[in-house]
């Protein structure tokens, strides 16, 4: 289609501009539909979980449950690949909805191992709360489940911007009026202002990883600076996402940070890994040796 166009159009001469479009349509296409394959038909779609650590206690105290794609050919699909196409055709809507089921029933499980002081954290995108019934979807939810809504969290992004500010604060109100806490994801790569982050009613920032890469390297220190005493400042929790080194750790525990997430301390684990992670798991020997999904 977007090879006809451009002829069409009288771009003759950047054909091959106009093919790649064309062949990057196609996959978006085929993606799509493998997708809404895997989501009707079960079985390719897959939780994975990621304990998140408190640093003055180093208990772990929570978990971000994120979604795997492993093909019938046993292909994994990278989220960053399938999410923006699950996003631009709307199946992020039961996709999210399917994930905020899984990731309480596992809640269930943990709690019933006696793991009863772990929030569950969900990445909600802005498609999702863009819904005009996401609210009675999450009532729906947390009714089917014996879980506190206060031991649930959802993630969302700056992204939300897009929903414009009335919006966004009377749905994350209502969120938080439920007991359900709100994080903000990723934070610093978006685009929003103070004053608007400012206004969001929420209880964690979540520094982005590319500023944990760069903590001792490059800008990321200075960004990290500055946003810890920032988020402390709005009442929130900061917590640094894509933690991997013991430096990184020590640096982030002098800036004030609350609290860590990355391959230092676990990967991201089936569930089945994770009840064996959390039982090896003792916050005085720091990380236990971490799963590998
Ligand atoms: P995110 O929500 O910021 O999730 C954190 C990502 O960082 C995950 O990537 C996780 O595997 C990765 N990560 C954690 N620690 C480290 C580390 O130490 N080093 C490195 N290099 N990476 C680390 P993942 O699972 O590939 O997901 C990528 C993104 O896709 C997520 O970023 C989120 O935006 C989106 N996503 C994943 N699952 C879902 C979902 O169920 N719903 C929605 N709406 N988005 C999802
Ligand atoms: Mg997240
Ligand atoms: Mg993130
Ligand atoms: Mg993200």
């Amino acid at each position: 289609i977007a090879l006809k166009r451009a002829k069409a159009g009288g771009l003759g001469g950047h054909a091959y501009y106009s093919e790649s479009i064309a062949n990057e349509t196609r996959d978006r296409n085929r993606m799509r539909v493998a997708l809404h394959r895997a989501l009707t038909q079960g079985g390719q779609l897959y939780p994975v979980f990621q304990p998140q650590q408190d640093l003055s206690t180093g208990q772990v105290i929570g978990l971000e449950a994120l979604t795997r794609w492993r093909t019938d050919e046993g292909i994994h699909i990278s989220p960053n690949q399938f999410i923006p196409v699950a996003e631009q055709t709307a199946l992020i809507v039961p996709i999210g909805e399917w994930i905020l089921r899984h990731a309480l029933r596992v809640q269930e499980t943990l709690h019933g191992l006696g793991h009863t002081d772990l929030r569950m954290s969900v990445n909600v995108s802005a498609v999702q709360l863009r819904q005009p019934d996401f609210l009675t979807m999450l009532d729906r939810v947390l009714d089917a489940t014996p879980i506190a809504p206060e031991h649930l969290e959802l993630e969302i992004t700056e992204s939300v911007a897009a929903l414009g500010i009335a919006q966004v604060l009377s749905l994350l109100d209502a969120i938080r009026a439920r007991g359900v806490a709100i994080a903000i994801d990723d934070f610093g790569t978006g685009f929003s202002s103070l004053s608007y982050l400012h206004r969001l009613p929420a209880d964690r920032l979540k520094i982005d990883r590319s500023f944990i890469h760069t903590l001792e390297s490059g800008q990321g220190g200075r960004i990290a600076e500055m946003v810890v005493p920032l988020g402390h400042h709005l009442g929130m929790k900061v917590l640094a996402e894509g933690v991997e080194t013991a430096q990184q750790l020590e640096r982030l525990r002098a800036l004030g940070c609350d609290e860590i997430q990355g391959f230092l301390l676990a990967r991201p684990m089936i569930a089945d890994d994770l009840v064996a992670w959390l039982a090896a798991f003792h916050p005085d020997d720091g990380a236990p040796q971490a799963g590998a999904s």
